[in-house]
């Protein structure tokens, strides 16, 4: 039976970009997770509705996995009626996974200092790993004194110095790690695509194809 680490990101990925990509490889790397999930949302709970429909992201983000065998992109979240919690998410990939398997939540600097404000977003620790990587825009120098007091004394008494440490515990530690800076926001990629400018290279092609197909964010 494989034990090695499932390493999640979930995300609205409206569009899915390099950033994200970028993301999944580098930790991927790092904590060497055979596997990396893409979970686009449904209805995120933390932010209005997404631009374009679930179906549509879900197609991306599989055009955007293709040729990496370490991605796989669910659609659980889409699929799910009502609005889709990561708590939730991680609950069913840890009966899946069984007790011991380590999962691993993959999420982007600016993501985790809302983390506090997430469903039960104490007990994700109780369920996964999480795993923050930089991102421009979000410093992460001294950065836990930006953090909400109850997220602060969490993030300081679950850090590991090292990151393969995720493979001996099958959840509950944080793990901060530098990833290449790429400054890509799918938010400058929806803007762009409304001004009529091409966010050609900070996509996949197929991505873009795509968008351009079905005529999404114009
Ligand atoms: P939007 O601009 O619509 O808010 P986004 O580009 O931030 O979208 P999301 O789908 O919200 O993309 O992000 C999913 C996850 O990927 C989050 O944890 C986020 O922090 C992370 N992420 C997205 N882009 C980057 C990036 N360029 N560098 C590092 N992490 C990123």
């Amino acid at each position: 039976m494989a034990t090695a680490p499932i390493g999640v990101l979930g995300g609205t990925f409206d569009p899915v970009h390099y950033g994200h990509l970028r993301l999944a490889q580098e930790l991927g790397e790092l904590l060497r997770l055979d596997e990396v999930r893409l979970v686009p949302s449904g209805t995120p709970p933390h932010r209005g509705a997404p631009d374009v429909a679930g179906e549509h992201r879900l197609a991306m983000a599989r055009l955007a996995a293709q040729g990496n065998a370490r991605l796989k992109v669910e659609d659980r979240e889409v699929r799910r009626a009502g609005p889709a919690y990561t708590f939730d998410t991680l609950e069913e990939l840890r009966a899946e996974a069984g007790g011991t398997r380590p999962l691993v939540l993959l999420v982007g600097a600016d993501a985790f200092l809302e983390f506090a404000t997430w469903h039960r977003w104490h007990e994700i620790f109780g369920l996964a790993h999480v795993v923050v990587a930089h991102r421009p825009g979000f410093p992460v120098g001294r950065w836990s004194e930006r953090m909400p007091q109850p997220l602060a004394r969490e993030y300081s008494a679950r850090l590991m110095q090292q990151p393969l440490a995720v493979h001996l515990s099958p959840a509950g530690g944080v793990v901060a790690a530098a990833i290449t800076a790429l400054d890509i926001s799918a938010t400058a990629i929806r803007d762009m695509l409304r001004a009529g400018r091409s966010p050609r290279y900070l996509l996949p092609d197929s991505v873009l194809d795509y968008i351009q197909t079905h005529r999404l964010y114009s």
